[in-house]
C-alpha cells in the first residue's frame, strides 16, 4: 500500500471515529463512562496505527522524534487502560496520584524528547537559545497559571494537595510543548518546508493543552464534564499521527519558497515570523492586566520574563540578518572567484565556456563578434626574461584588452597565452576596431615595448542565429592565419551570413 493511499485511510477511520463520537453526544445519548473510555482507548489505538505507518515512511535519524511521539500515545494508552481496568474491571478508583500517573508522567517526557529530537534535526536552531525560551515561558507559564489555577484552585479544592499539583502539573508541561512547537513552527520553517505536519502537531498539541486545562477545573469545581472531553486527548494524539503521515510525504519535496520571496518580503516575514508569537502573549496579558485589574507580583514577574524573552528573540533577529548578509556576500565571492583567471583576473575558461554555451541555447537577435588572442613567441619571452616577467606581461596584456572593451563585452583567458573577447552585437567591421584597439593599447604599453612582446589577432563574427562552434572554429582559423602571414596581426575571417551557407578562411 502506498503512504498516500494508507494515508487517506488513516484519515478516513478517524474521522469516522470523531463523527461517530459527535453523533452520540449531539443525540444526548451521553456514553457511560465505560463506552466513553474505550471510544478513548480507540481512539489511542488509531494514532498508534498511524504513527507506525509514518515512522516506516521515514529514514534514520528523521524517525527519532516520531518513535518518541509514539511512545507518548503508548504511555497514555497504558495508562488510559490501567486507569479502565481499575475503574471498570476491579471497581475501585485508582485515586491520584496512581501508577496510572507514572505512565501519563512517562508520556510528556517522551513527547519533550520527541519535540527536542525534532529541534536537533534542524542545524538553524540554537538548543540552547531554544533552551533558554522554554525555562522563560514555562516560568512565565507557571506564573500566570499560579494566578489562575493554582491559587483559586487551592481555595476551592477539597483534594489532597499532592493530588491537585499532580492535575495542576499536566497544563504547565503541555504549556511547555506547545510553546516549543511554536517556537519551532515559526522560527525554523524557513522553506516552507514541514508547514502542514507541524500545523497539525500544533493543533494538537493545543488540544491537549484544552483537554488537561478543562480537566483540571472540573476537578477542581467538581462538575462532571470529562466524558465530554474524554476524546480530546486521543483526538490530539491522532493529529499528531498525521502529521507524522504528512510530514514523512513532505520531506521527499522541499519547497522552493525561497526562490522567488525578495531579501526585504524574506526580512519581513522572519520579523513577523519571530515576533508574532511574543506579540499575541504581550496583548493577551494587557488586556488581562486592564480587564481584570491584577496588580500581583506574580503577574509583573511574568511581564518582566516575557520582556527578557522579546529582547532575546529582537537580537536574534539582528544577528540572523548580520549572518545572512555575511553568507550572502561570501556566497557571491565565492561565486565570482569561481569565474576568475587568478593570474590576469580576467573571466576564466570555464566562466568563458559557460557564456558560450548561453549564447548557444538562447538565439540572440544581435550579431555576435569574436577575438581569439595569442602573445607571439611567449615561450622565448619566458625564457629570456623569467617566468615572473613572462607572468607581469600576462596581467598587462589583460589591461590592455580591458582598456579596450565595452561592459557589455566578456573578455577570458582561454589558456596559457591566450586571450579570447567576446563581443555582443558586433559585426566584421567592430571586431577589427576592437582589436585595433587592442594593438594600440599594447603598443602604448611601456612594459611590452620593453619585452618587445606582440600579438596575434583573429577574428570572426556571425549574424544572428549563427552557428556558434562554426564561429569559434572560424576565429581559430584566422588567428591561425595571422601566425601564419608572420604574427603581429589581425586577421578578421567575413562574416558569418548562416548556418547554412558559411564563408570562412578555407
Ligand atoms: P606562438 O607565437 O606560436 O604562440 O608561440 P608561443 O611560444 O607563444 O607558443 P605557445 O602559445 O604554444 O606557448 C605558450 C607558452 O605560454 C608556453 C608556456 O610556457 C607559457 N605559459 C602558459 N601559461 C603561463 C603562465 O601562466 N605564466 C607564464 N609566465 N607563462 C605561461
Ligand atoms: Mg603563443
Amino acid at each position: 500500500m502506498t503512504i498516500e493511499a494508507s494515508k487517506k485511510c488513516q484519515i478516513a477511520v478517524m474521522m469516522a471515529y470523531f463523527t461517530a463520537y459527535l453523533t452520540i453526544l449531539i443525540t444526548d445519548l451521553q456514553p457511560l463512562s465505560a463506552y466513553g473510555d474505550i471510544i478513548e482507548l480507540v481512539g489511542i489505538g488509531l494514532a498508534l496505527l498511524a504513527f507506525v505507518t509514518g515512522i516506516r515512511a521515514h529514514v534514520k535519524k528523521n524517525r527519532l522524534p516520531w518513535i518518541c511521539f509514539t511512545l507518548t500515545a503508548l504511555c497514555s494508552l497504558l495508562g488510559e487502560g490501567l486507569w479502565s481496568y481499575y475503574d471498570h474491571v476491579l471497581g475501585i478508583d485508582p485515586g491520584s496520584p496512581s501508577l496510572c500517573d507514572v505512565f501519563f508522567v512517562t508520556c510528556i517526557l517522551f513527547c519533550i524528547t520527541g519535540i527536542i529530537a525534532f529541534l536537533r534535526q534542524d542545524k538553524s536552531i540554537s538548543i540552547a537559545g531554544f533552551s533558554a525560551d522554554l525555562i522563560i515561558s514555562l516560568v512565565a507559564a507557571a506564573g500566570l497559571i499560579y494566578i489562575f489555577l493554582i491559587f483559586p484552585a487551592i481555595q476551592n479544592s477539597e483534594q489532597a494537595l499532592d493530588a491537585l499539583l499532580l492535575q495542576i502539573s499536566y497544563p504547565v508541561f503541555d504549556f511547555g510543548i506547545l510553546f516549543g512547537c511554536l517556537v519551532f513552527f515559526f522560527n525554523a520553517e524557513r522553506e516552507g518546508y514541514r508547514r502542514n505536519s507541524f500545523f497539525l502537531m500544533v493543533l494538537g498539541f493545543i488540544i491537549v493543552f484544552l483537554a488537561d486545562q478543562i480537566n483540571l477545573l472540573s476537578e477542581v469545581h467538581d462538575f462532571d464534564i470529562v466524558t465530554l472531553i474524554e476524546p480530546l486527548w486521543p483526538l490530539s494524539y491522532c493529529l499528531l499521527g498525521i502529521s507524522c503521515i504528512v510530514s514523512a510525504q513532505e520531506e521527499a519535496q522541499p519547497s522552493h519558497l525561497a526562490t522567488f520571496i525578495s531579501p526585504l518580503r524574506e526580512n519581513i516575514i522572519e520579523l513577523i515570523r519571530m515576533l508574532v508569537p511574543y506579540a499575541i502573549t504581550f496583548s493577551a496579558l494587557g488586556f488581562i492586566y486592564i480587564r481584570y485589574q491584577l496588580h500581583n507580583f506574580v503577574f509583573y514577574w511574568a511581564m518582566f520574563l516575557l520582556v527578557i524573552l522579546s529582547i532575546r528573540q529582537a537580537f536574534m533577529l539582528m544577528s540572523n540578518k548580520r549572518l545572512n548578509r555575511e553568507l550572502r556576500k561570501l556566497n557571491l565571492k565565492a561565486t565570482r572567484e569561481a569565474q576568475i583567471d587568478f593570474l590576469t583576473k580576467l573571466a576564466n575558461r570555464r566562466h568563458i565556456d559557460d557564456v558560450l554555451a548561453h549564447y548557444s541555447e538562447e538565439s540572440e537577435n544581435q550579431p555576435l563578434g569574436l577575438l581569439f588572442i595569442d602573445i607571439d613567441l611567449f615561450k622565448t619571452i619566458n625564457d629570456t626574461f623569467g617566468h615572473d616577467a613572462g607572468d607581469k606581461a600576462l596581467c598587462n596584456v589583460a589591461d590592455a584588452i580591458r582598456l579596450s572593451i565595452r561592459d557589455s563585452d566578456i573578455a577570458g583567458r582561454f589558456g596559457g597565452d591566450e586571450f579570447i573577447v567576446i563581443l555582443p552585437g558586433a559585426d566584421m567591421q567592430a571586431v577589427t576596431v576592437v582589436g585595433e584597439r587592442i594593438r594600440a593599447h599594447i603598443r602604448a604599453n611601456q612594459e611590452l615595448a620593453s619585452l618587445n612582446l606582440s600579438l596575434s589577432f583573429g577574428g570572426a563574427s556571425m549574424l544572428p542565429g549563427g552557428d556558434l562552434h562554426a564561429l569559434l572554429k572560424t576565429a581559430d582559423k584566422a588567428l591561425y592565419a595571422a601566425k601564419e602571414a608572420g604574427r603581429d596581426r589581425l586577421v578578421v575571417a567575413p562574416c558569418l551570413s548562416s548556418p547554412a551557407t558559411q564563408t570562412g578562411l578555407d
